[in-house]
């Protein structure tokens, strides 16, 4: 018998929903058979506002008990990574191109398994939601199956990682691997290689003073958005500038507060922490 293609989510998506009003709606969805046996189906998280998505590929074992996503070992090797990337995970979104969890059973032990494309197909309306509300600056694919929800089902990760392209979900879309493919590395050393490999991606995304878009990244520090608190960068100069910056400093940030911003302490906290590598940090208290 030739097997029908789902309806997909379209039809369970409300019209001008909120981020809210979505992941409530997901829970009703029967575009595919996927919800049939999971516990739940895991919706995005994350800031709105966030510039920057990261798509992962399903909710895992972790993430279907708990129904939130990125929570289990690979999420905890993503928010490793991000943090030696110096990307704050509390400011960015992240989400599965499926939003149930798809697996077979071996005795008491569920096993993930791939999503084929009709699925992705199917609960594709969901991510493009999200997207359509975040309306982030970059877009990080995790792995091949969220590459193809995004690029088509001819793209190819083993040659297109790492490269980016502007196309109708943002201005900056690349991809990388799943964290869930570092785990599987066969020995301690190749996991190694990879987990750098694969901060060296996230790295691109904080490459601060490259394009407005990653510098926006950058100042998406919830602190910031503190009415009485006015931000910079007054520019991101060269060496050669007025500030005297040394010539071994390739860049610098200039940033303002105002005196009695109630945000002032984690105002300079987040930015200790988010320019702990750049040459020179200039704070001006007005
Ligand atoms: S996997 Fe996606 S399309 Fe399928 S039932 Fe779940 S939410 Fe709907």
């Amino acid at each position: 018998m030739p097997y029908i293609e789902p309806p997909g989510a379209a039809e369970f998506i409300p019209e001008h929903a909120t981020p809210g009003g979505l992941r409530k709606a997901v829970q009703s969805c029967r575009g595919c058979d996927l919800y049939a046996h999971a516990t739940q189906a895991v919706f995005g998280e994350g800031p709105s506002s966030a510039e920057i998505v990261f798509i992962g590929e399903q909710p895992g074992d972790e993430e279907d008990r708990q129904g939130h996503p990125f929570v289990g070992p690979s999420g905890k090797l993503l928010d490793r990574a991000l943090a030696d990337a110096g990307i704050d995970r509390s400011l960015v979104y992240v989400t599965n191109a499926v939003k149930h969890f798809k697996f077979e059973e071996r005795g008491k032990r569920r096993l993930h398994k791939k999503p084929g494309g009709l699925e992705i197909r199917a609960c594709r309306p969901w991510l493009e939601a999200e997207i359509n509300l975040i309306q982030p600056s970059i877009i990080v694919c995790l792995g091949a199956t969220a590459a193809q929800s995004i690029f088509g089902g001819t793209y190819r990760l083993t040659k297109e990682r790492g490269q980016f392209v502007r196309n109708s979900w943002a201005p900056h879309v690349t991809s990388t691997v799943h964290p869930s493919a570092i785990l599987r590395a066969p020995d301690e050393q190749q996991r190694h290689i990879e987990y750098q490999k694969f901060v060296a991606d996230l790295r691109k995304y904080t490459a601060c003073g490259r394009d407005s878009a990653n510098r926006a990244l950058l100042f998406r520090i919830p602190e910031f958005r503190d009415n009485t608190c006015v931000y910079g960068p007054l520019r991101a100069r060269k060496s050669s500038s007025a500030f005297n910056c040394r010539a071994a400093f390739s860049r610098f940030w200039v940033f303002w507060i105002k005196k009695k911003s109630r945000a002032r302490p984690g105002y300079l906290r987040g930015l200790l922490g988010h320019f702990a590598n750049h040459a020179l940090v200039v704070v001006i208290v007005l």
